[in-house]
């Protein structure tokens, strides 16, 4: 028996996982569905720029953290024509990686 949260594997006495206080499962669920069912993305906060969202977006790349760039007013594609605000963009992360993502952005920051 397996936690579908943690995926610790227990003996057949074992019902729920200590840790998680969740029911265990037979089987554990494919990698695929896992990530897409916890893998929440939210907006790094405090982005100077679209320059800073592209080298933080590097940096985070390098250390296998997903995250992709979006400008915020979307669908006003002429912004992108050289006049583009800079706080028109987001850098997002994954929320659980969010932590992470920050200190890697201020470690950034620090070296500019
Ligand atoms: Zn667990």
């Amino acid at each position: 028996m397996f936690c579908p949260k943690c995926r610790y594997e227990y003996t057949d006495q074992v019902y729920v996982c200590p840790d998680c206080n969740l029911k265990l499962v037979p089987q554990l669920p494919t990698k695929n569905e896992d990530t897409v069912s916890t893998a929440r993305f939210v907006p790094l906060p405090n982005l100077p720029g679209r320059v800073y969202a592209e080298m933080v977006k590097g940096a985070l790349e390098k250390e296998n953290i997903p995250c992709y760039i979006q400008a915020a007013g979307i669908g006003n594609a002429y912004q992108f024509s050289g006049t583009m605000p800079l706080e028109g963009v987001q850098l997002y992360v994954p929320e659980d990686q969010l932590e992470t993502c920050i200190e890697i952005q201020h470690n950034m920051m620090d070296h500019i």
